[in-house]
């Protein structure tokens, strides 16, 4: 078994293992002459946390943004619950790249809520003109979920009237009212003041509980003990070693891994 095929897709002998979520093959992209991704390869089953590591300008956004298609990779594939696979050798057709987008959805570091928006509209903005929901049924599943995080109250204000934990919890719950099968997060919490940071990271221990399938950027590694069901540490563009995050976390393989968590202890 290989790092990278840890135990994702394990099955009962003589049961086919069911198609991973999702499932990334020598994912490569350049900006200009700069050789940001070398050949990623991820399996992600359903249901799982997969937390990725790693220095500053290492590639983890550059891998998040390409999942949700808003990067085009140069080569390699991205598959999403064996229904839509996207091979970035060829140049993918513009039907393919909005099936990508229609199952995943991204929780981004800067919130990037619609200033000019209110709460709700920000919320049922994807359901309605993305995805051409009706908007009553939007509104109420918006609604829903805005009361979930304890929101409801601020569905008629703007981002600007939040506290930076309210923005987020906002852009948790636009990223679900998507109903995508992937959610990916880039970084949710370094934008946060310090006593902010617990509601949100809790908010995202209980999708990992609902049985939410997700990739997480993040520096806190508390968190990914916690909460991911797998690690990749990635530098230089390549994922150096993937694991169980209590043994990547604590007894790395590989001299690159420790070094990186000797620098954050
Ligand atoms: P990380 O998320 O690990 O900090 P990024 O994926 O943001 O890393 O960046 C990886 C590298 O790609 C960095 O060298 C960064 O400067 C470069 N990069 C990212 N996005 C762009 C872009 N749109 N244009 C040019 N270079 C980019």
């Amino acid at each position: 078994m290989s790092p990278t095929d840890l135990p994702t897709d394990a099955a009962p002998a003589g049961v086919p293992a069911p198609a991973p979520l999702l499932r990334v093959r020598g994912l490569s992209k350049s900006f200009g002459t700069n050789r940001v991704l070398e050949s990623i390869d991820l399996t992600v089953g359903r249901g799982r946390v997969l937390a990725l590591i790693g220095p500053s300008g290492s590639g983890k956004t550059t891998i998040l943004r390409c999942l949700n298609g808003l990067e085009v990779a140069d080569g390699g594939t991205i598959s999403i619950n064996g229904e839509v696979t996207l091979d970035f050798g060829t140049a993918p057709a513009r039907k393919e790249l909005t099936g990508l987008r229609d199952r995943s959805a991204m929780v981004f570091q800067h919130y990037n809520l619609f200033p000019h928006k209110t709460v709700l509209e920000n919320v049922i903005e994807g359901p309605i003109i993305v995805q051409g929901r009706p908007r009553a049924e939007a509104t109420a599943e918006a609604l829903a979920l805005l009361g979930r995080v304890g929101l409801a109250d601020k569905r008629d204000a703007h981002p600007f009237e939040l506290s930076g934990g309210q923005q987020q919890r906002v852009g948790i719950v636009r990223a679900l009212a998507l109903r995508p099968q992937l959610l990916l997060f880039d970084e949710p919490t370094s934008s946060l003041d310090p006593e902010l940071v617990g509601d949100v990271l809790r908010l995202i221990k209980e999708l990992a509980v609902e049985g939410w399938t997700m990739v997480i950027v993040t520096h806190e590694l508390e968190f990914a003990r916690e909460v991911a069901t797998e690690v990749a540490f990635v530098d230089g563009g390549t994922i150096v070693e993937h694991g169980d995050p209590k043994q990547l976390l604590r007894n790395p393989t590989q001299e690159r891994t420790r070094q990186f968590l000797h620098r954050l202890l």
